[in-house]
């Protein structure tokens, strides 16, 4: 055995000498083939990371060309250096070890590149389509029509890829004066204007887009509303659209419906551990009304699909009713109400009763008739979960005492009532120590608030000079325990109280709206604009 092993080591290491020798031989030669591999390997490693740049989402636009350049000479060196100074950076501002943070960046590194391989090539442009799926090429004849027509349809076609890109919820188009148009966009709950075109310009635009929508597009005055989807890649967003005549000529608003409303969670929406507690306990009951309370644009829908999320609609049967439905919940059957086809809340309502339902979604509250269904079924078994136009809890009680509805059914069929609005979030980028008067530092150290650790809003590129990106909700619930529940059915006196105290009935928001202060999420003045 010692022998053979011997033998065969010996062998090899004639062998590799041979072949060291032959090498070392074909080095002195003009031609080297390994110099040619490692020559051509690393002109194709600079322009792999040249085209990586290109597309990198992570380059600004400006920057691209410039980064290029820098990346065709410098190869993965550029990219190397970066990464190295990163993981110190980290390393500084973690605490760990450098080898650890560099080992934890190759894994996510890695983990990207697996991801980025596994997803179907993307077609990065947007392409809007009708009802029935036709694209708005079809519908106009783009293409084969005259230059201006493309143009009008590029144009279109970035709006609303811009509105996307900006998370806009609404894009207003609308007559300034006689020659202009003014393209508003409304990010975070706040309008501003992202462009003005020309009229001619601007009523092709409008147009186009309610040719898509399926609307009349010679009939400018009539109010008249319709629908497309705007697809890239395999996003797909709804829009809903609403024409009208005005002063100087057809104005258009866009509503973006929320595509993501599917994958929201209760746990992420800014409720507080103890809040999400009570209202996980409240969801999880086989009966009752949970009601969602506040003014248009305050995040009802997204917490009402936030908590259908939480159901496990495998094991309980979900019938929502919807006006219009935002997203598509897998498991659940939804049902959009349409009142030219004689499809009401109260009548969709009174149909689902029938399909044997265990949770029951009702997307808005308006009239007693629905009101009173809702409640009779929350009462006979079913969990259901509605929301109405409120300013407070209390208000809601009124409202809903003020529609007709008996104190004895109010009493026996709500379990909680939420109010909520929506606070714009500081952006991280640039929020700064806020500037207190002496009064305000004064109420803070009593309360024993570190002053300095108050933020407002500054304002940066990343967050468009507003100061904020994103938005977060601060909640008032009130639970309808047995106490709750015998003062409701007796009424008259509840009633009154309810009235007087629904002016101060706020106070709740307030309190959620600071304790965000606090945190450094939100700023003073966003508390106030919001709750006063
Ligand atoms: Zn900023």
């Amino acid at each position: 055995m010692l022998g053979s092993t011997t033998v065969s080591g010996l062998l090899f290491v004639t062998v590799s000498r041979e072949a060291a020798s032959s090498i070392l031989s074909r080095a002195d030669l003009s031609f080297n083939p390994i110099r040619l591999a490692l020559l051509v390997g690393w002109v194709y490693l600079c322009v792999y990371f040249v085209q990586r740049v290109y597309f990198s989402p992570l380059v600004p636009k400006n920057y691209k060309t410039m980064a290029n350049v820098v990346t065709l000479f410098t190869g993965p060196f550029l990219l190397l250096t970066l990464f190295v100074i990163d993981a110190a950076r980290k390393t500084r501002g973690t605490g760990d070890s450098f080898l650890l943070v560099l080992k934890r960046q190759i894994q996510q590194v890695v983990a990207t590149l697996h991801a980025e391989r596994s997803e179907a090539p993307e077609d990065s442009t947007l392409r809007l389509l009708d009802t029935s799926g036709r694209s708005i090429d079809e519908i106009c004849g783009h293409g084969d029509g005259k230059h201006e027509d493309a143009r009008i349809l590029d144009l279109t076609e970035t709006t609303i890829a811009d509105a996307l890109e900006r998370r806009a919820s609404d894009i207003l188009i609308d007559p300034k004066d006689e020659s202009t148009y003014t393209v508003r966009l409304r990010v975070d709950g706040m309008l501003r204007v992202v462009k003005e075109l020309n009229a001619e310009m601007c009523r092709s635009v409008i147009s186009s887009v309610k040719a898509v929508a399926g609307m009349d597009v010679s009939e400018r005055r009539r109010p008249q509303d319709g629908g497309f989807t705007a697809k890239k890649g395999t996003t797909v967003a709804s829009f809903r659209v609403a024409s009208a005549g005005a002063l100087h000529g057809e104005k258009l608003s866009i509503r973006v419906l929320n595509k993501d409303a599917g994958t929201f969670s209760l746990a992420k929406i800014g409720l507080s551990q103890k809040q999400y507690d009570v209202l996980a306990r409240q969801i999880a009951k086989p009966a009752g009304m949970i009601l969602i309370c506040g003014p248009t644009g305050s995040g009802k829908t997204t917490t009402l699909y936030a908590m259908l999320n939480e159901i496990d609609r495998l094991t309980r049967n979900v019938i929502t009713v919807e006006d219009p439905i935002e997203a598509v919940l897998p498991q659940a059957s939804q049902i959009e109400i349409n009142p030219k086809a004689d499809i009401t809340f109260a009548k969709a309502l009174r149909s689902v009763l029938r399909q044997d339902p265990d949770v029951i979604c009702v997307g808005e509250i308006r009239d007693e008739e629905t009101a009173e269904i809702a409640l009779r079924a929350a009462q006979t078994g079913h969990l259901v979960l509605a929301t109405i136009h409120s300013n407070s809890n209390a208000t809601a009680l009124i409202r809903l005492l003020d529609l007709g509805i008996s104190p004895l059914l109010l009493s026996a069929g709500l379990n909680l009532v939420l109010s909520q609005r929506l606070l714009r979030c500081l952006c991280d980028r640039c929020k700064g120590p806020a500037h207190l008067s002496d009064s305000q530092i004064d109420g803070f150290r009593k309360k024993n608030i570190d002053p300095s650790r108050i933020f407002e809003a500054v304002g940066c590129k990343h967050c468009e000079n507003t100061g904020y990106t994103g938005r977060t909700a601060i909640c008032d619930l009130m639970v309808v325990d047995d106490t709750l529940k015998a003062e409701i059915a007796k009424s008259k006196s509840l009633l009154d109280k309810l009235r007087t105290e629904g002016i101060q009935s706020q106070s709740g928001l307030r309190k959620e709206g600071l304790k965000k202060v606090v945190a450094g999420i939100t700023s003073l003045d966003e508390v106030k604009r919001v709750v006063g």
